[in-house]
């Protein structure tokens, strides 16, 4: 009767853990920032879990260092609505619960060249259920997106919101390149605030000092793109080199995209000293 498998009432976190075989240690990425969105997800879901942010990691630090792993893992942790109570639909009057699980973890997109198709399903809209937080029951919006593009031959769903602008792929967000710029929806577009996203913009100011551009992106904006790629925890940084039957660009991986990927692969496993601040290095007992 748990409430938030019956109504979706939770909020997660999808943390990766890099293996480093030269280290002999796992690199958690940005865990701190992880936890933080878990923790506004929990005030607007008004889950009432006794651990702060700093709780959260050292909790997870040691669950990674007991589970032994020695390869990449994704780490899951859960708040949720635990009550066993149906027929009740006020968040007040529910207790909450928290889980946390590390499972071993590889490649999720199961490419490195994404054919994309628009989704036929669009983005939720904040006024209707919060976009920026990453609530369990959203995912249903995700998993249809997701559903029917890889039963219909396609890699990955580019969702457009209720405007019919540009939002996000079913779990990731999507950059555009186009005259060396480089653009990404506002999250007013209804994205959520992507701790990858975040790492992209940063890597493009401050190592190849381009500012990302925040705002509305038109579907026949990506058609017309240099570069199309999506960042996400699980996806990494994919370029996307198709998209509704359509090549973007010359139809190959892009030199911009392949330039901050390189970056980004290196500092999530904790052999960038510059960025090391971001990963938390852990040694499984
Ligand atoms: N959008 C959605 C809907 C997602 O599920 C994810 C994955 N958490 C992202 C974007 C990318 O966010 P992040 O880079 O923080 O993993």
């Amino acid at each position: 009767m748990t409430h938030a498998l019956h109504y979706g009432t939770g909020v997660f976190e999808g943390i990766r853990g890099n293996w480093n075989a030269e280290q002999g240690a796992i690199n958690i990425f940005r865990m701190r920032e992880h936890y933080d969105r878990l923790l506004d997800g929990c005030k607007i879901l008004m889950l009432d879990i006794p651990y702060t942010a700093d709780d959260l990691c050292n909790i997870t630090v040691e669950l990674v260092e007991r589970n032994g792993h020695n390869t990449d893992i994704y780490i899951r942790p859960l708040a949720y609505k635990s009550e066993e109570l149906v027929a009740n639909l006020k968040l007040q009057d529910l207790a909450s619960d928290f889980t946390l699980i590390t499972v071993p973890f590889g490649n999720y997109l199961g490419s490195d060249r994404l054919r994309c198709c628009t989704s036929s399903w669009r983005r939720v809209d904040d006024p209707m259920i919060p976009a920026r937080i990453k609530a369990c029951g959203i995912y249903v919006n995700s998993i249809l997106a997701k559903t029917e593009a890889t039963l219909s031959g396609f890699d990955e769903a580019i969702l457009l919101n209720h405007d019919g602008h540009v939002s996000e792929g079913s779990g990731e967000n999507i950059f555009m390149v186009k005259n060396g710029r480089l653009y990404t929806p506002a999250l007013e577009d209804n994205v959520l605030g992507g701790i990858t996203r975040d790492t992209v913009m940063q890597l493009a100011k401050n190592e190849l000092g381009i500012d990302v551009d925040m705002r509305t992106i038109d579907r026949s904006e990506l058609y017309l793109a240099d570069e199309v790629f999506l960042t996400g925890t699980a996806a990494h940084l994919t370029p996307v080199v198709e998209l509704d039957c359509r090549p973007i660009g010359d139809g190959q991986p892009g030199p911009i995209s392949k330039e901050i990927q390189r970056m980004y692969f290196d500092i999530v496993v904790g052999n960038n000293a510059k960025y090391r601040h971001w990963c938390t290095r852990v040694t499984p007992r």
